[in-house]
C-alpha cells in the first residue's frame, strides 16, 4: 500500500468533497436538473476568471482550448505573434503552424520572461498582426509573464491578446477584464482541483468580432455553437456531465475561501518553497518566479530524473522534472489548487532524504525548517 502525494503542476490533488461528486450517478445532459447546474457553473466561472464576458466550457484538455483560440480567431494567411518563454509558449507556435499560420515569434530564453516592450515594438512594426498569443505562468520553467503590462500594450492596437492561463488562473492573481485579456484559456486539472477533461475559454467583445469572421476550419471547436447553446443552458455536444457536477462543487469551495485568499495562499506557499530550496543549497531557476510552481536547478553532476523517480517510488511523492532542453536539469514543485502547507513540508522532508541517498551533502531538516519559517509568517 502506498499513499500518494501529488505535488505536480497538473494534474493536482482533488479534495474529497469534489471526488465524491465525481462518483455520483450520471445525469442526463438535456434535463432541467443539469441545466440548473450548468448555468450555475457558467456564472461562477465569471467570478473565477474575473470577467463580465461569457466563459465557454469545452470537453478537452487545456490544449484543445488553445487550439480553439486559433481556429476561432484567424483566417488563412493572417499574421499572428507568439511571445514565448518556454515549452507552453512554443505550443502556440506548433498549433498555429498546424493550421498553416506562420507566426512571428518573440522567444525569450527558457527561464526568462517575455519583455512587454518587445511586443510593443513588434506590433508597431507590423500593424497587420491580428492576434498575440502568450502564456501567463510558464509551467515548464516556473516563471510568470507580466500580463497586465502586455494587456495594456495590446489593448491600444487592433490585435487581440490570447493568454494560456492554464496553470495560473485560480491560484495566482489573474484579472481577465482589468488586464485587457481578450481570450483567457484554462483547464480543470490545475488550480480548479478537478480531474483532467474540462477546459474553459473567456472571450471579449473585441475577440467575438474576429470569431464571426474567422475562416480557418472548425467544427467541434466552433465557439459560436457553444455560445448559442449557453443561452439555453446547454452544450452543443454531450458534455462531461460528471466533471461539470464536480466543477460546481469546486467553484463553491473557491467562493467560500474567496479568490483573493487563494492567491495569498499560493504566494505564501511559493515563498516557503523558494526558501526550502535555497536552504539546502539548491539554486532557484528562472526570473520573475510564478506562484504556482517552484523550479530549482539540479545539483551539479546529478540526474534530475533520478530524484523525481526515487521520490515517487520510495515515498509516493510526485514532483515534476524538466521538459525539453531542461530535461534532467531542474526539478519542479507545484503549490496550486488543493496543495497545502503540510504538503510542502512533506515534499521537502522526502526531497532531503532522496538527495542524501543520492550522495548530495545537506543538513537534514534545513529545507523543512526554512519552509516552516516562511509558513509561520503567513
Ligand atoms: C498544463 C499546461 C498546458 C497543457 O494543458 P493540457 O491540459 O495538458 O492540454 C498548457 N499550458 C500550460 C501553461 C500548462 O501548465
Amino acid at each position: 500500500m502506498k499513499k500518494h502525494y501529488l505535488l505536480t503542476p497538473g494534474p493536482t490533488p482533488i479534495p474529497p468533497e469534489i471526488s465524491l461528486k465525481e462518483a455520483l450517478p450520471i445525469l442526463h445532459h438535456r434535463t432541467s436538473e443539469f441545466a440548473a447546474i450548468f448555468s450555475d457553473v457558467a456564472e461562477g466561472l465569471k467570478y473565477v476568471f474575473q470577467t463580465r464576458n461569457d466563459v465557454l466550457i469545452l470537453a478537452s484538455s487545456g490544449t484543445g482550448a488553445m487550439e480553439s483560440s486559433v481556429v476561432n480567431l484567424l483566417n488563412p494567411g493572417d499574421e499572428a505573434l507568439v511571445a514565448s518563454c518556454g515549452n507552453f509558449g512554443e505550443r502556440w507556435v506548433k498549433i498555429l503552424e498546424a493550421y498553416g499560420i506562420k507566426p512571428q515569434v518573440i522567444a525569450a530564453e527558457w527561464g526568462d520572461v517575455v519583455n512587454p516592450a518587445v511586443i510593443e515594438a513588434a506590433l508597431k512594426a507590423n500593424p497587420k498582426i491580428k492576434a498575440v498569443y502568450t502564456t501567463f505562468t510558464e509551467t515548464s520553467t516556473g516563471v510568470a509573464n507580466d500580463i497586465a503590462a502586455i494587456g495594456a500594450i495590446v489593448a491600444r492596437t487592433p490585435a487581440v491578446l490570447v493568454v494560456d492561463a492554464i496553470s495560473g488562473l485560480v491560484s495566482q492573481e489573474f484579472l481577465t477584464d482589468a488586464w485587457h485579456v481578450d481570450v483567457a484559456v484554462c483547464g480543470s486539472q490545475k488550480g480548479f482541483m478537478l480531474a483532467p477533461g474540462l477546459a474553459f475559454v473567456s472571450a471579449s467583445e473585441k475577440a467575438w468580432k474576429l470569431v464571426e469572421q474567422a475562416r480557418l476550419p472548425r467544427f467541434y471547436w466552433d465557439w459560436r455553437k457553444m455560445k448559442k447553446s449557453l443561452a439555453t443552458k446547454e452544450t452543443p455536444f454531450t458534455p462531461p456531465v460528471t466533471l461539470i457536477v464536480a466543477l460546481q462543487e469546486a467553484i463553491k469551495m473557491i467562493k467560500a475561501d474567496g479568490i483573493e485568499n487563494i492567491w495569498k495562499q499560493s504566494s505564501l506557499l511559493a515563498r516557503a518553497a523558494r526558501a526550502g530550496m535555497k536552504a539546502i543549497g539548491l539554486e532557484l531557476f528562472g526570473q520573475r518566479p510564478c506562484e504556482v510552481v517552484t523550479s530549482a536547478k539540479v545539483p551539479e553532476g546529478m540526474e534530475g530524473g533520478k530524484i523525481v523517480k526515487m521520490l515517487r517510488e520510495e515515498f509516493g511523492v510526485s514532483i515534476a522534472g524538466g521538459q525539453g532542453a531542461l530535461k534532467g536539469k531542474i526539478i519542479r514543485f507545484a503549490h496550486m489548487g488543493y496543495i497545502g502547507k503540510a504538503d510542502i513540508l512533506v515534499g521537502f522532508a522526502c526531497l532531503e532524504m532522496v538527495l542524501t541517498k543520492l550522495g548530495y551533502k545537506l543538513e537534514k531538516g534545513k529545507a523543512v525548517a526554512a519552509a516552516e519559517d516562511e509558513l509561520l509568517k503567513g
